[in-house]
């Protein structure tokens, strides 16, 4: 085990990001908001064309104020894709709100159109009007948006996009996490740029974003004295970590660019074994490649998604299972799911990889992890 691990996706700073925390530093400017905050928002804006942004201590903190402006509550109906990470419902949770999930489409892996509009019809028969939709974009790849965005616009229902793994992400020219009422990003450690842990709240509605603002520092009223009329939360991001989030903006290209040559390299070395396909990028989309995916076909294979990760950690290179569909997931075991027939995100799951997409990986390590998957599908196959 003399060789070093490789990782799937951890953090890659650019050279400036300690310049902008040393401003936080020299300015004593280490309490929350300052500087570092309004040019880190003003840097996600500039990128993304967005109106208004609010930068905050998580992307799940994001979800949960988004959830609020939208006026979820108890026993209120929010749907929400199944294959993503628990973070995209748990907000629904603490608002008392109930979880629908909805199965993805096997060509983008997010959430199935056809399988939200039929959800959508059933509460409507139901009489009931969901409150929201919480769509996930996927390993760096945008949803169906234009269908999504059709469909949820009939039912009259708001979007929250989910855009934690799809910063740069674009969709018909457009940017992912611009597409609903308000979009999401994440500056988690492993995610495409990070802040060491942060998150962004997005909208063209600027008053929504100031509304979101006002929540995210505990509803403090304008007065001397601490006046309070609405419940509060502490959730705006750190000045010292938004001096990390500005030098990360400026090498987040640089990290697409690295993400999807990876991806390619992993495509050109794997391509020819039958029984792999890799994470399609449909038609219209800009993928950023995020996590280089696979699925695994067994009947073709006989090698599990699971061994092969256990396969790659034997070998000190970290690999994962796709996300858990969350209807799959015991704390969501009561919550209702919708799908067009086949249950897609299960097969998901149950077939498919991320291999390593640390953009900091060499060109051998990248080969080795080629060769190991191929060696570990080979060997089978001839036991077998
Ligand atoms: C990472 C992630 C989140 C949560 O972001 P945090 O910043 O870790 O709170 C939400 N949704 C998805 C799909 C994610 O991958």
């Amino acid at each position: 085990m003399s060789q070093r691990r490789i990782l799937l996706s951890s953090p890659h700073m650019g050279g400036t990001e300690k310049k902008y925390v040393d401003e936080a530093f020299d300015t004593n400017w280490i309490a929350p908001l300052g500087n570092n905050v309004d040019q880190f928002e003003a840097s996600v804006k500039n990128f993304t064309g967005i109106e208004a942004a609010c930068a905050l201590s998580s992307g799940t903190s994001a979800i949960h104020l988004a959830l609020d402006l939208l006026d979820v509550g108890v026993g209120d109906i929010v749907l929400c894709s199944s294959l993503t990470f628990v973070a995209s419902a748990n907000p629904i949770l603490y608002l008392g709100g109930t979880p629908v999930f909805i199965d993805s489409e096997i060509d983008s892996w997010n959430m199935c159109p056809k399988s939200l509009e039929k959800a959508l019809k059933y509460y409507r028969m139901q009489g009931k009007q969901p409150k929201a939709v919480v769509v996930v974009n996927l390993y760096g790849q945008s949803a169906r948006m234009d269908q999504i965005v059709e469909i949820c616009n009939r039912f009259d229902v708001p979007i929250i996009e989910d855009a934690a793994e799809s910063l740069g992400a674009k969709y018909r020219g457009r940017m992912s996490g611009t597409f609903g009422k308000f979009g999401v990003y994440s500056f988690n450690g492993n995610k495409i740029i990070t802040t060491s842990g942060g998150g962004m709240l997005i909208s063209d509605d600027t008053v929504s974003i100031s509304k979101a603002l006002h929540k995210a520092t505990q509803s403090k009223e304008a007065a001397k004295h601490y006046q309070h009329e609405k419940v509060g939360y502490n959730y705006r991001l750190s000045n010292v970590c938004a001096g990390i989030g500005r030098g990360q903006m400026e090498v987040l290209e640089e990290r697409i660019e690295q993400k999807r040559r990876i991806f390619d390299k992993y495509v050109a070395g794997l391509q020819d074994v039958p029984g792999i396909s890799f994470m399609p990028e449909i038609e219209g989309s800009f993928h950023t490649r995020w996590l280089s995916t696979l699925t695994l076909d067994p009947g073709k294979l006989g090698v599990t998604a699971e061994g092969l990760v256990d396969y790659l950690a034997d070998h000190n290179i970290e690999a994962r299972p796709v996300w858990k569909p969350l209807h799959m997931q015991p704390l969501f075991k009561e919550c209702e799911y919708f799908t067009e027939g086949q249950d897609h995100s299960r097969y998901l799951f149950e077939h498919g990889i991320c291999l390593p997409s640390d953009t900091k990986m060499t060109d051998e390590e990248i080969n080795r992890v080629i060769n190991l998957v191929k060696a570990r599908i080979l060997t089978h196959k001839l036991l077998a």
